[in-house]
């Protein structure tokens, strides 16, 4: 029977990558500070005490029942550490150019966030630098419009295809609407679905309030240059916009100058690694953020996202990643990677320099790695991995 005492508890906290300032574990956190340090206390009398709490802390009793997400998280971390520190290595890539402003992005700055359903985290290289979240704002406001309108509504609008063209291509479908939500015209269709009735002020804040929610309330940055400079080099995204106003595609009433300078400012907003995993922890979560239990999209919302985000997220290497990788991700020119794992943790991938097709060279690698020595391609589970992989879920 496991004996423990005070600091074994709060190493147990550490080692299963969670911490005693985490929200979910606040009263956990004060009863131990009630402990004496030299206080031997059984397992039976830590999980009788922990279910005591008046708002009993779901996270305290999974944490000292082995109950968490990602059961072995010390050997995972090392895992993570060790692909982490063979990417940092390799060199490829060259950064966006069209905007001085990620011209100027460091080529060495690369991060690496994990935080799973649970709240456990794990944070490598650059994880206190922001950048602009660029496209991987798509499958967000894509979200924003479903919860607002609903699916049949949004989908007039814009389709589920893969384009197969550039992200920035001037072309629709045979319906005369964007291909899908993940890519520029998509994208500057959802702008237009949202809350069209408030102003821009109004509109912005809603989106950076989800933003603040989605990042388990912690406050997002917004990068005024890179917003500026979007505008300025707009020309492919306005014509982008007038071409879809000539073939009727938006809901009427629609001002192009207002929704294209929205669009700007969503792909300008800034968060940092760690922030990014805790968005996509929560779309792995069903929409509700593991850090605060708040749900932000509900899961009929984020089984919409995440199809879109799987045949759809990753340029024209959006095929090819669901072949290799098999999970649904999002990609920015900023170099990052959002990428979910339903059900057990999000990930961000953050390093500027990018291959041909647009994604981040390192994250790529970086991807691929992992889901080459863990079961996390979404069909793992149909071949015997067993001897190949390891089980993220695995307790040995
Ligand atoms: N702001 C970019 C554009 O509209 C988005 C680029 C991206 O990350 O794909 O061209």
């Amino acid at each position: 029977m496991t004996e423990w005492d005070k600091e074994k508890l709060v190493s147990l906290v550490r080692k299963q990558g969670l911490s005693l300032s985490q929200n979910k574990l606040h009263h956990f956190s004060q009863w131990l500070g009630s402990l004496d340090p030299e206080q031997k206390i059984s397992q039976a009398s830590v999980i009788k005490a922990i279910k005591k709490f008046k708002s009993p802390s779901n996270l305290a009793l999974r944490l000292l029942e082995d109950k968490l997400v990602v059961p072995r998280f010390t050997r995972f971390s090392q895992d993570i550490q060790e692909i982490f520190e063979l990417t940092q290595q390799i060199e490829g890539g060259a950064v966006a150019n069209y905007i001085p402003q990620l011209q100027r992005m460091s080529t060495d700055a690369f991060a690496v966030s994990i935080c799973t359903i649970d709240g456990q985290q794990i944070h490598l290289g650059d994880s206190d630098q922001y950048f602009c979240v660029q496209s991987s704002c798509k499958p967000i406001n894509y979200g924003l419009v479903l919860e607002e309108h609903g699916e049949e509504l949004v989908h007039q609008h814009v389709g589920h295809e893969p384009s197969g063209s550039m992200f920035n291509e001037l072309s629709l479908n045979d319906k005369c609407i964007p291909h899908n939500p993940m890519i520029n015209s998509g994208a500057i269709m959802c702008c237009s679905l949202m809350k069209p009735h408030l102003s821009m002020a109004d509109r912005f804040d809603y989106v950076m309030d989800t933003w603040k929610a989605l990042c388990g309330e912690h406050k997002v940055g917004f990068n005024n240059p890179v917003y500026l400079s979007e505008r300025q080099s707009s020309d492919r995204n306005f014509a982008i916009a007038y071409f879809m106003r000539e073939k009727g595609a938006f809901p009427p009433g629609v001002n192009l100058k207002n929704v294209l300078e929205f669009y700007f400012q969503c792909c300008s907003i800034e968060v940092t690694a760690p922030l990014m995993s805790i968005v996509a922890a929560t779309l792995a979560n069903s929409g509700t953020c593991p850090l605060t239990d708040r749900a932000i999209f509900g899961p009929g919302t984020i089984k919409d996202t995440l199809s879109l985000m799987y045949s759809c997220g990753m340029y024209n290497f959006s095929g090819e990643f669901a072949f290799k990788v098999g999970l649904p991700a999002k990609s920015g020119v900023s170099g990052v990677i959002m990428i979910v794992v339903p059900g057990i943790m999000g990930i961000c991938l953050w390093s500027p320099p990018l291959d041909t097709t647009g994604n981040s060279y390192k994250g790529l690698h970086f991807i691929r790695s992992l889901v080459d020595s863990y079961n996390l391609h979404t069909y793992d589970t149909i071949v015997s991995t067993e001897q190949t992989k390891k089980d993220i879920r695995s307790k040995k």
